[in-house]
């Protein structure tokens, strides 16, 4: 088979290519049940076989402990900014830390059902750093606090969760993890909540992911929509109402891949993170060391999935952009409250397409040299 092109979109992203070409031959028969995965009902055995499967699956990868619930919502992560205080604020107040775009939205949606107090912000230097945990003005009666654990346009990434109770606070961190869910493993001793959209990592739009502790649960607000309660979704297996089938099933069929994925001694999330490690590391030392581009994030923060980059002289960047496409790289435009370009290099990209991309990226600076 030919070369796709590399999509380097942030979001829906591109998907391991096994995946859609597995479920291509499965769609219109499914393990023979004679039924095509969007056309089974989600209470038959075939379908909760599927569901109970990508469950077990993200718990083995993700290293879930048991007190910890895994829900399969709907809504994205947006509509989480708004679930998470309806179900954990009690009305009361809760931090955020501001670090871009995502943390911002979801601290003004949050206004809407608590008090909601920005505790440190990076906003005065366009985040492009991280605020010291040791800095974060924490309330002393916060219910929890709120971080986006990889800002996808800012293109800025904790790489140490916060230790909360260091600081002297007992509150539970909820981490906004939808873009760099299974890049990395995750220290599940300093989170009360992880939520995220399965689009930027783990499959297609319409599924959000949500691993919570089990004694979080039960605190919602009485005007919290039934199907948005955590203990409602969780005494239901996830299907209290119709849950996002086929997203579901792909999702899966992306964990099954992600677990048979090696790197040396390495497997699975270990595995990829390596892998992520160093296509970053390709991307960022290019363009370190160019004169032509330039990533504005202070390293000790700069993301592994979403790399902001800009070309020096701006007045070229819809040349780069068309020589791009022409390269079969696709959907390297920033995004629009940035500028610039953006490459998202999610689990799904190979090195082969970091690699395609730092050779146009030299290419191209030598041709307008
Ligand atoms: C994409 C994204 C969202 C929004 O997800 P939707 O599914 O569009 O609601 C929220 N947070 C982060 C970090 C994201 O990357």
């Amino acid at each position: 088979m030919t070369q796709r092109p590399y999509n380097f979109s942030a979001g829906p992203a591109a998907m391991p290519e096994e995946v859609l070409q597995q479920a291509a031959a499965e769609m219109l028969d499914w393990h023979g049940s004679g039924l095509g995965v969007m056309e089974m009902s989600h209470r038959g055995k075939e379908f909760m076989s599927i569901a109970a499967q990508a469950e077990a699956d993200l718990r083995e990868l993700l290293a879930v402990p048991a007190n910890f619930r895994i829900l399969f919502m709907q809504g994205g992560g947006l509509a989480e900014n708004a679930i998470v205080p309806l179900n954990l604020s009690r009305g009361g107040t809760v931090d955020f830390v501001v670090t871009g775009s995502w943390s911002q939205k979801s601290a003004k949606e949050a206004r809407k059902y608590a008090t909601a107090n920005v505790i440190a912000s990076s906003e005065a230097d366009g985040h492009t750093t991280l605020p010291a945990p040791a800095s974060w003005k924490l309330s002393a009666n916060a219910q929890y606090v709120h971080i986006c654990s990889n800002e996808t346009i800012h293109g800025v990434e904790f790489h140490e969760l916060p230790d909360l109770k260091s600081l002297g606070c007992d509150a539970p961190l909820v981490i906004d993890f939808s873009s760099h869910v299974a890049s990395r493993p995750v220290d599940w001793s300093r989170v009360g909540l992880a939520f995220g959209g399965a689009q930027k990592n783990l499959g297609p739009a319409g599924v959000t992911l949500v691993v919570v502790r089990e004694d979080l649960l039960g605190r919602a607000l009485p005007i919290c929509p039934s199907a948005f309660e955590y203990k409602t979704v969780a005494d239901n297996a996830s299907m209290y109402n119709t849950p996002p089938t086929y997203g579901i099933y792909m999702a899966g069929l992306v964990f099954q891949w992600l677990k048979r994925q090696r790197e040396g001694d390495l497997t699975g999330i270990a595995a990829m993170e390596a892998r992520n490690v160093a296509k970053a590391r390709l991307l960022y030392d290019f363009i370190d060391q160019s004169a032509f581009y330039v990533n504005k994030v202070a390293e000790n923060c700069r993301s592994r999935m979403n790399i902001p980059f800009f070309l020096r002289d701006e007045s070229r960047n819809d040349v780069f952009l068309a020589g791009a496409r022409e390269r079969g790289l696709l959907q390297l435009k920033g995004h629009k409250s940035v500028g610039g370009m953006r490459a998202s290099i999610y689990n799904a990209m190979p090195l082969a397409g970091v690699q395609a991309l730092v050779s146009y990226m030299r290419d191209f600076e030598k041709e307008q040299a």
